[in-house]
């Protein structure tokens, strides 16, 4: 009964890829309870291949459930009935909005512990510990759970996506009975999404926009440099202009975005504010441009540039395009 269950989002024919450290971490702790980890997909009409793939990743099966692709509460439903079938001791989720969605839902329906933003989780005593940093991130609070079941949803990014395991696992395909709830909310339309092109996780350099760019139009800035580093470069924002409109959300990063750990990150007209910072402050290089030389931003930079961002940054992208002949 120390089997971990682990949900597992996937959409145009891939699986997440905090789903995929959620797996990977999964049959790691399971390992160390002495059970197994399993994960769960549930969508339309969901590839066998695809699910048995996550044996890959460590799963010793695989758990398919039909129901609508982008719905929390349906896959509360499933994840639910194979907990209640299945005998597991915890569920767990990397990060993600539809992760904390359902994690928390999941946790309503079971009466179980839950907690969010896990950056760590280790076996002790044949129990998991997660830890989540909390008052900005300056203190680190232990967990452990007393409920029958416990619910661990990861931060993005949290866990690391190891790929080492058996090879294909079984799939399992299970059946279950939509709640009532399931039935309140139903998928209108599906179109894509502005700025879903937008990478910002995988890039090894992000140069980020802020409100310091005055307007829309300020993000060539941003884009002209990025496109002169070339490579695996993508440019970012702050939440306060993907408010404004002038940027996608796919591109935001901080604590209502994503999180991001590239080896250089630029920030151009960015204050620096908390929720900014927990998003982009593992970066390898940080560098900030910001006419005031107060901002709160050059106190975790390692580089700061106090000046104008319309003529820094032409001029970084000449000098760069001119070093690259
Ligand atoms: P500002 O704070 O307005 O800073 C603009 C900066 O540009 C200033 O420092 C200014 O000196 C500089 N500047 C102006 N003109 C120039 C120029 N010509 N050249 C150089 N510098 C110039 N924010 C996020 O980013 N991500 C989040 O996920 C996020 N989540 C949040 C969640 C909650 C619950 C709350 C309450 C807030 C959240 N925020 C988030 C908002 C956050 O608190 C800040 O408001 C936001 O990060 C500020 O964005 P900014 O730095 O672009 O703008």
């Amino acid at each position: 009964m120390s089997n971990i269950l682990v949900y597992a989002l996937h959409y145009d024919g891939a699986i997440n890829k905090n789903s995929l450290g959620a797996v990977s971490e999964g049959a790691k702790l399971a390992k160390e309870l002495g059970g197994e980890a399993h994960a769960i997909l549930v969508g339309e009409n969901i590839p066998q291949d695809l699910a048995a793939s996550l044996g890959e990743y460590g799963a010793a099966k695989v758990l398919t459930a039909e129901g609508p692709d982008g719905l929390g509460q349906p896959v509360v439903d499933a994840m639910a009935a194979a907990i209640g079938s299945g005998g597991y001791k915890y569920a767990l989720f990397g990060g993600g909005l539809l992760g904390f969605e359902v994690g928390a839902g999941l946790a309503a329906r079971l009466g179980a512990g839950v907690a969010m933003e896990i950056t760590t989780v280790r076996a002790e005593g044949g129990e998991l510990v997660a830890e989540r940093p909390i008052l900005g991130d300056s203190s680190i609070s232990e967990i452990k759970y007393r409920s029958e079941v416990g619910i661990i949803i990861g931060r993005l990014n949290a866990f690391e996506i190891v790929k080492g395991g058996a090879g294909a696992a079984p799939v399992e395909a299970i059946s279950y009975e939509a709640s009532p709830q399931s039935a309140q909310a139903t998928i209108v339309t599906r179109g894509e999404q502005r700025g879903a092109d937008v990478d910002i996780e995988g890039a090894n350099i992000l140069v980020a926009g802020g409100r310091g760019l005055g307007k829309a139009e300020g993000f060539e800035l941003c884009t002209d440099l990025a496109a002169a580093f070339g490579g695996s470069s993508a440019v970012a924002a702050t939440r306060a202009v993907v408010d404004a409109g002038w940027y996608p959300y796919a591109g935001q990063i901080g604590q209502t975005g994503k999180t991001v750990a590239p080896k250089l990150y630029l920030a151009a007209g960015i204050s620096g504010a908390i929720q900014h910072k927990v998003g982009m402050q593992s970066s390898e290089n940080i560098v900030a441009i910001n006419k005031d030389a107060n901002a709160p931003i050059f106190e975790f930079s390692d580089l700061g540039i106090v000046g104008d961002l319309n003529k820094i940054l032409p001029k970084l992208t000449e000098a760069i395009k001119a070093k690259k002949g």
